[in-house]
């Protein structure tokens, strides 16, 4: 749907500066036809480079604080109020949360130009009882969701009190995101309730931006998506002695996982599955009624990713077949049955797409060197849409993620996540008007 034609970014070698010239190739509201350049020379993108440096602290200071906030799976709204009530503060009067749950603020109108959303994602995988409280020894930080993703979070905030401060005036329209349920149980729910509800048709947006987590001109360009089952085995169940000879649904999802085990993957493009959890089973001496495993498979590759998850299915097939077999002379039945703990949509985006192309640009702008990788976040879903996204550092070092242990150093050149996000932003959704 979106025509995105070939467009091999003859400037990017220009790029490494940031000698570039004001305007560039023109820009369509409907289908970008060429690879935006980076506004550099644009004054109020100046000034607001200018003052994202000079905030550091203040971006920093909101990470910190926004993080102190709990926001367990499907229970982020007092972080999302919290969201919007600075998104307020700054001057977006109009900020508000949707039917998802998600923040939103708008700048510029729709129809102008390229709409561009930019977001942070407001939950975090820890439980209620987490406790969430930071604590800090020099320029560490640490605590549950201090970078993955407070610190999404906090560039975000950045970019839209700097944008009001600076009078920014995109020539399309930039929103500003804090949105629910990027986590694994929260199965991308919030940014598809945006992509898919509250952002159709003539009010479509044109490119999706994740920042996500501390680091350095990380562009996760490709999705990799994944399919996650729990999968059920019953059968009657019964006395280990007294009704043995009957099929053991314990014992088929035994033999399923053995065969699932065996299964080859090609090399590329890369495949993987995991039985990552079985439950079931009452007591050493009864043929459960139930054995239960939850299972994920992932690729980058929709065909693979569909092969893997037949191939599983008939793994789990044949070990049923297989386990009946064992006893000829039982009626007992074993039934399988699929729950879907998550579908993340997979999807390709070619290395030389425009907002690919723009965030490289981005990212050497602030002296960074840009590399692309695949990963399951946010952006999965509007790739799948059709829609350029992509996922990208927010500045800063951290690492832990999803643990408790998690930690973030500010570094000397921390604020390069912000100016790097707004210069991609800026870049695609064109200024001046
Ligand atoms: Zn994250």
């Amino acid at each position: 749907m979106h025509l995105t034609p070939k467009n091999p970014y003859r400037r990017a070698a220009a790029l490494a500066g940031i000698a570039l010239t004001l305007g560039g190739p023109a820009v369509s509201a409907q289908a970008p036809a060429q690879t935006p350049a980076l506004p550099t020379t644009d004054a109020t993108v100046r000034r607001a480079m200018d003052a994202i440096q000079a905030q550091q602290a203040w971006t920093l200071e909101q990470q910190v604080s926004i993080c102190e906030v709990p926001a367990p799976p499907f229970k982020e709204q007092r972080r999302a109020e919290e969201f919007r009530r600075r998104l307020v503060s700054f001057g977006f009067a109009n900020a508000r949360i949707d039917g998802e749950g998600n923040v939103i603020a708008e700048l510029g109108t729709a129809g102008s130009g390229p709409t561009v959303m930019i977001a942070g994602h407001l939950d975090t995988v820890f439980p209620e009882e987490t406790d969430v409280k930071t604590s800090r020894s020099g320029n560490r930080i640490a605590g549950p969701g201090i970078g993955d993703d407070c610190r999404g979070l906090a560039v975000v905030l950045t970019l839209a009190k700097v944008a009001k401060e600076t009078q920014l005036q995109p020539k399309g329209r930039i929103i500003f995101v804090g949105n629910v349920g990027e986590e694994g149980p929260g199965n991308l729910r919030g940014v598809r309730h945006l992509l898919t509800k509250e952002y159709t048709g003539a009010n479509k947006v044109d490119y999706f931006i994740s920042v996500d987590g501390a680091g350095q001109a990380s562009i996760v360009s490709r999705a990799v998506g994944s399919h996650r089952y729990t999968i059920s085995f019953e059968g009657p169940g019964g006395h280990s002695y007294g009704a043995f000879g009957m099929a053991n649904p314990m014992h088929a999802m035994g033999r399923a996982i053995a065969r699932i085990a065996d299964l080859p993957v090609p090399a590329r493009p890369r495949v993987t599955y995991n039985v990552g959890i079985v439950r079931g089973g009452t007591s050493v001496n009864t043929i459960t009624p139930m054995a239960q495993m939850d299972i994920d498979m992932r690729s980058e590759d929709p065909a693979a990713l569909k092969e893997i998850d037949g191939r599983i299915r008939a793994a789990v097939d044949s070990a049923v077949m297989e386990e009946k077999a064992r006893w000829p002379d039982s009626r007992a039945d074993i039934t399988v049955k699929y729950d879907t703990i998550g579908i993340r949509p997979t999807g390709a985006q070619a290395d030389d797409a425009p907002i690919v192309q723009v965030a490289m640009a981005a990212a050497r702008a602030v002296g960074w060197t840009p590399r692309t990788s695949a990963s399951s976040t946010d952006a999965n879903l509007p790739i799948s849409l059709g829609i350029p996204a992509i996922t990208i550092d927010g500045g800063g070092r951290g690492g832990g993620a999803h643990g408790t242990e998690e930690w973030y150093e500010e570094t000397p050149d921390a604020y390069k996540g912000a100016q790097f996000a707004l210069l991609i932003i800026t870049a695609l959704a064109g200024t001046g008007r």
